[in-house]
């Protein structure tokens, strides 16, 4: 693969299920801090991403915490909920499988005088004092804007491949991208369908039978994330049209960032790990020990009627102009990316 800047790296992710850590003097004034990740099959992010990132975080810091995974289960996610709170975790941080285990956890959490954080994801109806994420409207409206960069003015069907349907994200996300490519009059939205789980297998089928639905007569996709995106990119590829049907994406994984560099994939979005990392571990220490954290807004929880206060990052859209600078930033190695095939 031709990247300019494909070169040495070590930049590299390990994927541990579990995680502890930490100790030093201010691990004793903040406590223990508990950080529950969603799955591991919705995006490669969460173990190779946010867990190191999360780590380093803790470290630098010198805070103890325990990192898990829920493995894609509501009930696993509660009961290791259960589990750090009976091991007296100061703070507990989750990135939840939907809104209403999510609430129930904070809700346990916070009958026992353990503050929680939502990470990433918005717990619709929850008690989360802080939320941390990016701006995921904007997300959205980058993900449609680099759909639209990349069809150009002209006639196109387009098939939305939406995330999970209890991850609010993924309504952000693909509001935001309506709302630029619904005002392109050019356009016409042939199919829409969300994915369960964000699950990459089951979004193979669905978007084979939209593909099919449509008679193959489509010119553009919306996917939400990378793995989707592979998902589309393989029904093209078995209909010969991968590359000439742009399609979408978001994480900057690996795949994605190869798939730009194919000429399969026309964009994706850089959410660096590193910063919403550190800024979770900045709320956390806060909460930890009796501050605030500072917010740089609030985000509206429409089912629970109260506006949450949040650490909101920007979202960077990535096309093949720009891959170099993920990883400039760190987001992922020189080596894996330029490598493999
Ligand atoms: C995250 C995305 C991720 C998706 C699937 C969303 O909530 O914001 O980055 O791709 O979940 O895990």
């Amino acid at each position: 693969l031709a990247l300019a800047g494909c070169g040495s790296d070590d930049n590299g992710g390990s994927g541990n299920e579990s995680s502890e850590g930490g100790g030093g003097a201010e691990g004793g004034e903040a406590g223990k801090i508990g950080v529950i990740l969603p799955d591991t099959k919705s995006s490669v992010r969460w173990e190779s991403a946010d867990r190191p990132a999360l780590e380093a975080a803790f470290d630098e810091a010198g805070v103890e915490y325990s990192i898990q995974n829920a493995e894609g289960s509501a009930d696993t996610m509660t009961t290791i909920a259960d589990s750090m709170l009976a091991d007296g975790v100061t703070v507990l941080a989750i990135v939840n499988l939907d809104s209403e285990s999510g609430a129930a956890i904070q809700e346990k959490a916070a009958s026992q005088g353990v503050a929680t954080i939502d990470y990433d994801r918005l717990t619709l109806g929850g008690s989360a004092e802080y939320y941390v994420s990016f701006d995921n409207n904007v997300v959205g409206e980058l993900q449609g804007q680099g759909l639209a960069d990349c069809l150009g003015d002209t006639e196109a069907n387009l098939i939305y491949l939406n995330g999970s349907p209890t991850d609010n994200n993924a309504t952000l996300f693909s509001a935001g991208a309506h709302s630029v490519l619904d005002e392109i009059s050019t356009y016409t939205a042939v199919g829409e369908q969300a994915v369960p789980d964000w699950d990459p297998d089951q979004a193979v089928t669905i978007f084979e039978q939209l593909y099919t639905q449509a008679d193959g007569d489509v010119q553009g996709v919306y996917a939400a994330n990378d793995g989707l995106a592979g998902a589309v990119i393989s029904i093209l590829e078995k209909n010969g049209v991968n590359g000439e049907v742009p399609v979408t994406g978001q994480d900057a994984t690996v795949e994605g960032l190869q798939n730009i560099l194919a000429g399969d994939q026309c964009m994706t979005i850089y959410k660096s790990a590193t910063e919403e990392a550190g800024a979770l571990a900045e709320a956390a220490i806060a909460l930890a020990t009796g501050g605030e954290a500072e917010t740089n807004g609030t985000t509206e929880d429409s089912e629970g009627g109260r506006d949450v206060p949040s650490i909101l990052l920007e979202p960077v859209s990535i096309t093949a102009e720009n891959v170099g600078d993920v990883i400039d930033d760190g987001g992922q190695s020189a080596a894996d990316v330029c490598t493999g095939e």
